[in-house]
């Protein structure tokens, strides 16, 4: 019997879109202003300097604020926020999900790959926050640059739980699903353009998971 429903939160809950603009437009644009530079010369700079250190510092290549200050800029992340946070989208479908599982006595969190600020930001929006019960970052609460067995492992002893009584739900085959169904947990593909076999189109389709 399912205890705890686990949510992946980017293409998950929220659409991605936030995140591109942050990263691949805002910071660039940003980086082009402060320094002088054309858009094109600073999307080569910042993008080619998230590359370079992807997997050398772990959970702080996932904080804008990191990058702003390694980038020695003056811009905050309450300004970039500002900026694009009326971007921020949930799926049609998720309050209704959310509302159906709380209903039923189930335990809710959001287990991401995302950093706090960010996480932060997107459950604030249309006020989903007070569905969850806790939240896990990776990158914010462990250090890490993406989630891994370790973080698993800590929602199952905080919830005092079995891992076949966690369900997992999230779009990425890695993290979302190969990992945590090696953990014994039961995990769900969220695929919302059909392209894998053996997912769900949308959350709706998590109901049938729940014995
Ligand atoms: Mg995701």
């Amino acid at each position: 019997m399912i205890k705890v429903v686990s949510f992946d939160l980017d293409d998950t809950l929220s659409d991605s879109n936030f995140d591109t603009l942050i990263w691949d437009i805002e910071i660039p644009k940003v980086y082009a202003k402060e320094k002088g530079l054309s858009l094109e010369e600073a999307k080569k700079i910042v993008i080619g300097e998230y590359d370079e250190l992807w997997g050398k510092i772990k959970g702080d290549w996932r904080d804008a604020s990191f990058w702003l200050k390694h980038f020695g800029l003056k811009t905050t992340w309450r300004d970039l926020l500002d900026m694009v946070k009326h971007e921020i989208k949930h799926f049609p479908e998720v309050k209704e999900v959310l509302r159906f599982l709380k209903e039923k006595g189930i335990k809710l969190i959001i287990v991401t790959s995302a950093e706090k600020k960010f996480l932060k930001a997107k459950v604030e929006c249309e006020d989903i926050e007070s569905f969850f019960d806790k939240t896990y970052s990776a990158p914010s609460d462990f250090n890490k640059d993406k989630k891994d067995k370790e973080v698993y492992e800590k929602v199952l002893e905080d919830f005092d739980i079995k891992a076949n009584e966690l369900l997992h739900v999230g779009d990425h085959k890695d993290t979302d699903f190969l990992l945590p169904k090696s953990l014994g947990i039961k995990a769900v593909l969220i695929d919302r353009n059909d392209k894998e076999g053996d997912s769900i189109k949308n959350l709706e389709e998590l109901k049938k998971f729940l014995e």
